[in-house]
Parts: structure tokens; C-alpha cells; sequence
């Protein structure tokens, strides 16, 4: 991505950092309400207004942009990532623009966490045609694990290593 806005467009731009109907967010919804799966937006009473909220599984679903939020950019690494090209005019700026998101996303995540929620972060190059059913399909495990934690399976399952300890084979009479 290079720097080619004008300030106007790139302040236009900035505001819809964590605004309503995004492209990779439709996809997201489309998916899960395709698969039978329902779900409410933009929920103002949920800490850190989370892109999607499904209630029943207490989960939080967070569609990121790779550039804006920053996907793989750390401190140590403030040349960008793949996903997330800093431009090289006034780096600086961008770098901490991107930063800063990075730091209110990852507090909006914790404050979640804290009241009990799950967080399911999706990123926007996740959702390319040639890899997106995947991605959904791990976000449906991640639903399913979620709705098994709020029944509490307090008692995990025994694990049972079979190769410690064989099971008998059964016998069966001819
Ligand atoms: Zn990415």
C-alpha cells in the first residue's frame, strides 16, 4: 500500500478503522449465517463493540483489516509484515498509528476476556476465496469449543494413552 491519499481521504479512512459492514465482515456473516448460525453486530453493551457477537457460545468476533490493525506488525518489527506494508512516507506516523490500534485491540480483547467472553480474531487476508472455508471451519470448531466450556465439563475426560496401557481386545464367539 502506498501513500497516496490526501489528508481528507486518509482522515476519512482512519474513522472507518472499526466501522459497520466492512467487506471482510460481510463475508464473515455471510458464511456463519449460510451455516445456520445467528448472531447480533455491533453490540454497544459488549466491551469493545466486537464486530459480531454470538451470545449463546459468549463469544466475541473481532474482523480485523491487516493494515489498520496491524497483522504481524510488532515493536520489534516496524518494517510491516506481508500482510501489513507501513508506507514509506511519514513512516513514523504510521508506525504508530498502527501500533497504537494494535495496543486498544489487544485491551479490547482482555476487558472481554475478563467478563468472561471468548475472543475469535479473524483476519481479513483469512477470508481470500482460496482459504476462507477453511478459516470458517476453524472458527466453527472455535464456536463448539466455546459453547462446550460455558457447560462446564468441570471433570475433564479421562485421557487414556493406549500404549501404556492396552485396552482388551474384545472376544467375540464365532
Ligand atoms: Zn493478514
Amino acid at each position: 500500500m502506498t501513500d497516496t491519499m490526501t489528508p481528507e481521504q486518509r482522515h476519512r479512512c482512519m474513522s472507518h478503522i472499526r466501522s459497520k459492514n466492512t467487506k471482510p465482515e460481510l463475508k464473515v456473516r455471510k458464511w456463519l449465517w449460510s451455516h445456520g448460525y445467528r448472531y447480533r453486530l455491533n453490540v454497544k453493551s459488549v466491551p469493545g463493540k466486537p464486530d459480531i457477537v454470538m451470545r449463546p457460545y459468549r463469544t466475541a468476533i473481532f474482523v480485523n483489516g491487516c493494515f489498520w490493525h496491524g497483522h504481524g506488525v510488532t515493536e520489534s518489527l516496524v518494517q510491516g509484515s506481508r500482510c501489513c506494508k507501513i508506507p514509506q512516507t511519514n513512516r513514523e506516523f504510521w508506525v504508530k498509528k498502527i501500533l497504537r490500534n494494535r495496543e486498544r485491540d489487544q485491551e479490547n480483547y482482555r476487558v472481554l476476556q475478563e467478563n468472561g467472553w471468548q475472543v475469535i480474531v479473524i483476519w481479513e487476508c483469512q477470508l481470500k476465496p482460496a482459504v476462507i472455508e477453511h478459516t470458517m471451519r476453524e472458527v466453527e470448531v472455535l464456536l463448539n469449543n466455546n459453547m462446550l466450556l460455558l457447560y462446564k465439563c468441570h471433570e475433564p475426560i479421562p485421557y487414556i494413552n493406549e500404549e501404556d496401557t492396552p485396552l482388551p481386545m474384545a472376544a467375540e464367539n464365532e
